[in-house]
């Protein structure tokens, strides 16, 4: 957990964010600025600053986003139409809060 990271500061209840699951490892909450008819953020509970860290001892965690992502997406009823999962990465990739997390964004018509 970092102290000054928005993301951490969420998962702890500090900031205030729009909830569709508290996990035991992974949070998923509604994007502020959504950029589709349905964006949501997986965020794992623990702090990795970017794809960039990720380690091998990551892995567990990176699939289970995916897999969450799957599953929201089955939720929220734009599987079958179909949905995009994004990993921003540094700044150059459009990352702008450094705590991984997955963009799931679909809905459109
Ligand atoms: P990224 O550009 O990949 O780092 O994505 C960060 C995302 O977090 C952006 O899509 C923002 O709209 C979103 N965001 C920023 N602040 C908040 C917040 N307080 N609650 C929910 N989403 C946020
Ligand atoms: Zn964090």
């Amino acid at each position: 957990m970092q102290k000054d990271c928005l993301f951490c500061q969420i998962i702890r209840g500090e900031k205030p964010a729009d909830f569709l699951f508290k996990g035991e490892s992974l949070v998923v909450f509604k994007d502020i600025y959504p950029e589709a008819p349905v964006h949501l953020l997986i965020v794992p509970r623990i702090h990795i600053r970017s794809i960039n860290e990720v380690t091998d001892k990551d892995k567990e965690i990176i699939s289970q986003m995916i897999l969450k992502g799957q599953e929201t997406a089955k939720e929220q009823g734009i599987a079958a139409s179909g949905y995009k999962l994004l990993f921003n990465v540094e700044r150059g990739g459009g990352q702008a809060i450094f705590h991984v997390h997955l963009h799931l964004l679909g809905g459109w018509r």
